[in-house]
């Protein structure tokens, strides 16, 4: 896969292109990430990327010239049969679940769009990007922390990324549940105990209850996730038991 970040702060990236797991998937060929400055791609002489509002009002805007610019140029170096996907960082977007990232991981090539100041130029959300994603409902100063969120989550999906090809199989979302409790040695610490189940060695009553877990805990703390998770009659039927004699 390879991911372009259009950016006023590609010097951001370094750290976390360069670190951990994704810096081990850049290494082995699974993903290729660039930092791209936008300003480059501004076509005036003061390398101008913002300007104000029509209308007036405070903030200033990002211009669609540069922008446009940098995606055409990133798409045709890469003579790719599918348009790539082009994903604007916005707190007006959608909000980013781990079946949004799922989705992301199966594609070629993802570009992000990193805003700063008040806004976007409409235009560049009408007719450059294909998707506008939030990573929640609160104001950053800019796109790069919300893409490095999302560069991450999908990165860990790509086949090879992550040492044990399973985990993030069974990680909280991509069930549609939250994720079992784990416990490692001691057996015993503090005197607190890890679950004698656990010890067993009996693998379908460890699947069993890894399971139960993780149901108990989605009804604690995400209750509404049950509402779309694939349960089977008798697993909603032991729920509704669970919150009964709660
Ligand atoms: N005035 C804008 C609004 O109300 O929607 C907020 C602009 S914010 C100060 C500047 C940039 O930070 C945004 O263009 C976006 O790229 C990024 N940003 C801030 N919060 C974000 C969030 N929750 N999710 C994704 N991107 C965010």
């Amino acid at each position: 896969m390879r991911i372009d970040v259009l950016t006023l702060f590609p010097e951001m990236f370094d750290g976390v292109f360069g670190a951990s797991i994704l810096g081990k998937a850049r290494d082995k060929g699974i993903v290729e990430l660039n930092a791209v400055n936008f300003r480059d791609y501004a076509n005036n002489k003061h390398n101008t990327v913002d300007d104000y509002p029509y209308g007036g009002g405070g903030g200033m805007v990002l211009k669609p010239e540069p922008l446009f610019a940098a995606v055409e140029d990133l798409v045709s170096r890469q003579h790719e049969e599918a348009a790539p996907r082009v994903v604007l960082m916005c707190p007006q977007g959608e909000p980013f679940t781990q079946r949004k990232a799922e989705q992301l991981a199966g594609e070629k090539h993802l570009i992000f769009v990193c805003g700063h100041y008040e806004g976007y130029d409409e235009r560049i959300r009408e007719h450059l990007v294909t998707d506008e994603i939030s990573i929640g409902d609160y104001v950053l100063t800019g796109g790069e922390l919300p893409a490095m969120v999302v560069i991450d989550s999908v990165a860990r999906l790509l086949p090879g990324v992550l040492g044990n090809e399973t985990s993030a199989v069974t990680d909280s979302f991509s069930t549609g549940l939250i994720e079992h409790p784990h416990y490692t040695r001691p057996a015993v610490f503090r005197g607190w105990e890890v679950p004698d189940v656990l010890l067993s060695g009996h693998h379908a009553k460890v699947e069993q209850w890894r399971r139960e877990q993780s149901l108990l805990r989605t009804l604690k703390r995400r209750p509404e996730l049950l509402e779309r998770a694939d349960l089977t009659d008798k697993e909603r039927i032991w729920l509704e038991r669970q919150q009964t004699e709660k």
